[in-house]
């Protein structure tokens, strides 16, 4: 890479089947951009990995228009900014938004799909946490748990994805509301980290063949709310443990995602019924309807971490060129916490954190 040019992943062609290949997100070296009155070069720091970049890839009818084939693969991150020729922004501010899966963006509010924010300075936790349980991860847990589930004191909650970003965030906000609050993740190992660090009364490995009779044990008296990340068999058990009355976060549907642009793998909700039998309610929402509510439910994440009843890990990544395979990693289950890839380090503010899986400090 030369000084002035600018790495980016363009959408070659739609993923078909469970890994995203080369030939499908194409990392190529291009011109760096330059920035007309108005507009703000970005250096990308923090690029956050998602699993809605894979929807964001298929040609489907979401809640956001489709990468176009030949474009620069959308993606949130964080990033510096190094040229501005708008009022609102100085060389040195770091900003938060949609600088695309490359090494440099052009920040203008009248073409980005997200206007960037500009964030605190000094900043008030590690750069990454902006991506995490202080940024969109952390915020959809909030949402999810204190708009939808509203678990309450005696009531359960069950949490796939449990030792992920969301949900993670989402089973700590559950047990600050006084619920039982129980897990449900990949290996014996992220089990153990969602009990003993995150502090939640139990956790299940869907791996293990006896796994439904474990959930069935860990919640004696049904499910109330259930904050699903997962979908797919996963759910289904869970919706045939529903109490009357339960309320269900449908906040993801991971096991779903590589089926997009290939033979289905899963023929749907069979317990879809006990929400009917139990007049249960089910919700659907995405984060990125509600910016209004970032300050509220990052002050709230942020005031449980200062009172150290809410902890986050995250996984780093290093090297943009490495991106792809980091979101082939969330589809393996090889990140613990908030998948982030480290692109670069800052000129003028705190370095970026270095690829690791860490806990961080409360
Ligand atoms: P995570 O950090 O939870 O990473 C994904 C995890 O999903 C993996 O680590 C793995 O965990 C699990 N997983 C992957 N494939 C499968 C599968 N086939 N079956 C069961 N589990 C699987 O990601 P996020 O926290 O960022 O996202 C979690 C969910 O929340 C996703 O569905 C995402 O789309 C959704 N989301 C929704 C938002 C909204 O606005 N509604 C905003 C942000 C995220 P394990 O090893 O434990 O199986």
């Amino acid at each position: 890479m030369t000084e002035h040019s600018n790495r980016c992943y363009r959408l070659r062609r739609r993923p078909q089947g469970a890994v995203i290949q080369e030939a499908d997100l194409d990392l190529v070296e291009e011109v760096m951009p330059t920035v007309d009155p108005g507009q703000a070069l970005i250096r990308t720091l923090l690029l956050s990995v998602d699993p809605t970049n894979r929807p964001w890839m298929a040609d489907i009818r979401g809640y956001i228009e489709p990468v176009a084939l030949g474009a620069v693969m959308r993606g949130i991150g964080i990033g510096e900014v190094v040229e501005s020729r708008r009022d609102d922004m100085h060389a040195g501010d770091l900003v938060y938004g949609f600088t695309g899966w490359q090494d440099y963006a052009v920040a203008d509010d009248a073409v980005n799909e997200l206007p960037f924010a500009v964030l605190p300075s000094p900043l008030p936790a590690p750069l990454s946490a902006f991506l995490g349980a202080l940024g969109h991860t952390g915020v959809t847990a909030y949402l999810g748990v204190e708009d939808i589930g509203k678990p309450e004191p005696g009531e359960t909650m069950v949490v796939s994805g449990a030792a992920g970003a969301v949900g993670s965030v989402a089973g700590q906000l559950g047990k600050a509301r006084g619920a039982r609050v129980v897990g449900i993740a990949g290996s014996d190992e992220k089990c153990r980290h969602v009990v003993e660090d995150l502090g939640f009364d139990a956790c299940i490995n869907h791996r293990d063949p006896d796994w439904t009779q474990q959930l069935d044990a860990a919640t004696p008296d049904g499910i109330d709310v259930d904050y699903e990340n997962v979908g797919g068999p996963v759910m289904d058990h869970i919706l045939g443990r529903l109490n009357f009355g339960a309320r269900i976060v449908l906040c993801g549907m991971i096991s779903t995602y590589a089926d997009y642009g290939s033979p289905r793998g899963w023929d749907g909700q069979f317990e879809l019924a006990q929400v009917l039998m139990q007049r249960a309610t089910i919700r659907g929402f995405i984060v990125l309807d509600h910016p209004d509510r970032f300050p509220e439910a990052v002050g709230h994440i942020a005031g449980l971490m200062g009172e150290g009843r809410l902890t986050y890990r995250e996984t780093i990544v290093d090297g943009l060129e490495n991106a792809r395979d980091a979101l082939n990693q969330l589809f393996r289950g090889e990140n613990t916490g908030k998948m982030v890839v480290k692109v670069a380090d800052p000129v003028n503010a705190p370095a970026a954190p270095r690829a690791t899986t860490a806990v961080a400090p409360t």
